[in-house]
């Protein structure tokens, strides 16, 4: 069976520097927010982590051609529409109700094979997925052919209101500049709290693990020996190395392979106001009481 170490969570949460440490299970490949496939492959302008653009990558152009021919009716554009659905489908919960119709069977066995194709083309077992999205875990746990493990990666919500608020761009568009959405406070708390709510349903429906950010960062150590128990699989605690990957959403420099730096950080709030910083603790302790 293919293990998918699925890591869900926030923008901004600090995903991939725990998927680059992930990245060191043996026989295991990262793919990155691999469901931003579809949106991505049909722009044909951003980078895969093998520093190829998407459509030019081995892998990834093996699989589109491998989705047209096992499946004639497949359309991108349509798939690019089936998954922003799903992304943002109004009732979660009703996810599972929702594969039930016809449609959307035909659409998770494309999915299956999808995940079924990395693993093949690539010959790992372990895949590592930090789409983030925790509907696309949800509907991945649904189709019930994988083994997921989910792993929440949870940062504070005023270190990330501090980065949402920063102007990034985004790394992996090299002909043209893309930036990443300044967010506003409402929208960034909205957010917050929706995904640890939707997390909070999936805990007794899937193999869960919560990892706080900065805890992560302050004793990697424990962090990384709880997730080998959880995860069933060896991972090594000291040289962590950055590894090969078919990222999609990651950031093509990554291919510069070296030594993995995890930083316990105190996090600067410089782009924070007064009023945020007061806004975004009162959000912390409304998340404790929902
Ligand atoms: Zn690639």
């Amino acid at each position: 069976m293919i293990k998918i170490i699925y890591i869900a969570g926030d923008g901004r949460s600090g995903s991939t520097l725990l998927d680059s440490v992930l990245s060191n299970i043996e026989n295991s490949i990262s793919v990155g927010e691999c469901h931003r496939f579809w949106i991505r492959y049909s722009e044909g302008a951003s980078h895969c982590g093998c520093s190829n653009i998407v459509t030019e990558c081995s892998l990834w152009s093996q699989i589109q051609s491998r989705l047209q021919t096992k499946f004639p009716d497949y359309e991108i554009a349509q798939f690019v529409q089936k998954v922003r659905e799903i992304q943002f489908f109004r009732n979660f919960k009703q996810i599972p109700k929702l594969l039930q119709s016809e449609e959307w069977k035909t659409f998770g066995k494309i999915v299956v094979y999808f995940y079924a194709s990395i693993a093949e083309i690539t010959g790992k077992n372990v895949i590592i997925d930090s789409s983030k999205s925790v509907p696309w875990a949800y509907l991945l746990l649904e189709l019930g052919v994988f083994d997921i493990r989910m792993i929440h990666l949870e940062r504070d919500v005023l270190a990330v209101a501090n980065s949402w608020k920063k102007k990034v761009m985004l790394p992996e568009y090299t002909t043209r500049e893309v930036w990443m959405p300044v967010k506003g406070n409402w929208v960034i708390a909205k957010t917050w709290l929706k995904i640890k709510k939707m997390a909070n349903y999936l805990v007794v429906r899937v193999p869960y693990m919560e990892i706080k950010y900065k805890s992560f960062c302050k004793h990697p150590e424990n962090t990384l020996e709880e997730l080998s128990v959880f995860l069933d699989e060896s991972i090594p605690t000291t040289n962590l190395q950055l590894q090969k990957n078919h990222a999609i959403g990651g950031n093509p420099m990554r291919s510069q392979l070296g030594t993995i730096e995890i930083k316990n950080q105190k996090t600067v709030l410089t782009h924070l106001t007064f009023f945020d910083k007061f806004y975004f603790r009162m959000i912390k302790l409304i998340s404790k009481v929902l």
